[in-house]
């Protein structure tokens, strides 16, 4: 088996979890992780199952944009069926999860950029995407998906040419892709289990927020607002403070900055 093998038993060997990740479903080729791991929380598979793709055709970003995981990244879906107060720090411990578990692995010093990206010098290594359901009561599920550029020269891809980078080209070698998953996974389940109490989790974020403080423009779907990135708020929403003196609550869903 390669070397970097992302066969189930890869993964899930030793893995020191108790839940996130103990199961893994693999496909060497999918349209979206995310359509699966739809599927299969509907089903109601074992909170903390793995979707992953070795290649995505459709990979999907959030307000319907394309992520593009060519060969050599890393496309997977976790799937957890949290409470519906846990949701709004979600997107949260799945940056940070991705963040830290990319700098223990690599070395490499990493950004968040408010919504939902991770950066190296300034350009975007990793997506995250949570897609959940709610129930009456409860979250049906929460679907989190992440993307990360490994194994792969971000030059081969013009049309990210200008905002990505790779963990690759970063360190001008190739890395295992299964060691970033299996801290990845691990940092989930800490990170999850921090979740009954998500201030811990909202403080870190936001202290490795590279946007507070910048001057950025956020385009909605019916306007673009200029201002300062003032702060964010618990619910992971961004408070923009414009040049009129006004503040502007943004929530993640509806904008992109730029
Ligand atoms: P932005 O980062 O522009 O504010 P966003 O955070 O909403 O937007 P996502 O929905 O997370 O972006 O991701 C989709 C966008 O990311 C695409 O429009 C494209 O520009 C870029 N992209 C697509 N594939 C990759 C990739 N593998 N690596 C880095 N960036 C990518």
């Amino acid at each position: 088996m390669s070397k970097d093998s992302l066969s189930p038993s890869a993964i899930t060997t030793g893995l020191g979890t108790r839940f996130v990740g103990q199961r893994v479903l693999y496909y060497p080729k999918l349209s979206s992780t995310m359509d699966i791991a739809r599927k299969e929380a509907r089903r109601g598979i074992a909170e903390g199952t793995v979707v992953i793709a070795e290649e995505q055709t459709v990979g999907r970003g959030r307000l319907k944009r394309t992520w593009l995981s060519p060969q050599g990244s890393i496309a997977l879906s976790i799937i957890l069926y949290p409470r519906i107060s846990y949701l709004p720090y979600l997107v949260m411990l799945a940056a940070l999860a991705a963040a830290r578990s990319i700098e223990k692995v690599t070395g490499l010093k990493t950004q968040l950029k408010w919504p939902n990206d991770v950066l190296i010098n300034g350009k975007k290594v990793c997506g995250i995407l949570v897609e959940t359901e709610v129930g009456e009561n409860s979250a049906a599920y929460a679907i989190i998906g992440i993307g990360i550029n490994v194994n792969f020269k971000v030059a081969d891809f013009p049309e990210i040419l200008d905002v990505a980078t790779s963990l690759a080209d970063e360190l001008g070698r190739d890395i295992p892709r299964v060691k970033i998953i299996r801290q990845l996974l691990a940092e989930v389940e800490e990170l999850c289990s921090a979740l009954p109490d998500g201030e811990p989790i909202y403080q870190e974020w936001r202290k490795r927020l590279i946007t507070l403080g910048r001057k950025v423009q956020v385009r909605t779907s019916t306007a673009i607002l200029e201002g300062i990135a003032e702060s964010v708020a618990r619910d992971g929403s961004l408070l923009l403070r414009q040049a009129d003196g006004s503040q502007t609550r943004i929530v993640a869903g509806d904008v992109t900055l730029r």
